[in-house]
């Protein structure tokens, strides 16, 4: 991805959202590392699914890996590892799941709770944090890495 700004977009619904993931999928490049912030229900994962679709992958298939902390979709035109780290207990036991040859590997990485293994997030990670501004409103803050000079 190449965004040399912050960029704030609002969502009214889950489609919108979708869409929104759909339209992220078109900006990302092999490699890319996306953390995605917000609490439960914020649509973290309606995300995920949009830019899957966007990169040839079927977003049914897209559900949150809760149980299982990664999901590889490799279907689509370039692979996708879809994290959630909601349960994971240590960033130890991140790396031993393997997260690094993924967070490393030829795919993007979108990451929900990535603050349960920060020490593992690199700074050039895209950052996108989500707010419920209302019951189907949703503001996204798409940041750019922090390296390149913004917070
Ligand atoms: P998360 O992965 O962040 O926990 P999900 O994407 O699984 O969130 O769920 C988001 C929930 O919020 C869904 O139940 C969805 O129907 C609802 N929702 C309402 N408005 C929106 C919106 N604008 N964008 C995304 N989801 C929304
Ligand atoms: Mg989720």
């Amino acid at each position: 991805m190449k965004l040399a700004d912050v960029l704030i977009v609002t969502t009214n619904s889950p489609e919108e959202t979708h869409k929104l993931g759909i339209t992220l999928s078109a900006l990302t490049e092999l490699g890319d590392i996306i953390c995605l912030h917000g609490d439960l229900g914020a649509g973290k994962t309606a995300l995920v699914k949009g830019v899957a679709e966007g990169l040839g992958i079927n977003p049914t298939k897209v559900n949150s890996p809760t149980f299982t902390l990664i999901h590889e979709y490799t279907e689509g035109k370039i692979p996708v590892y879809h994290f959630d780290a909601y349960r994971l207990k240590s960033a130890t036991e991140a790396l031993e799941i393997g997260t690094e040859e993924y967070l490393y590997g030829d795919g993007i990485s979108l990451i929900e709770w990535p603050e349960k293994m920060e020490s593992l997030i690199p700074p050039e990670a895209y950052h996108v944090y989500i707010e419920k501004a209302g019951s189907t409103l949703r503001t996204f803050k798409i940041t750019p890495p922090l390296e390149n000079g913004h917070s």
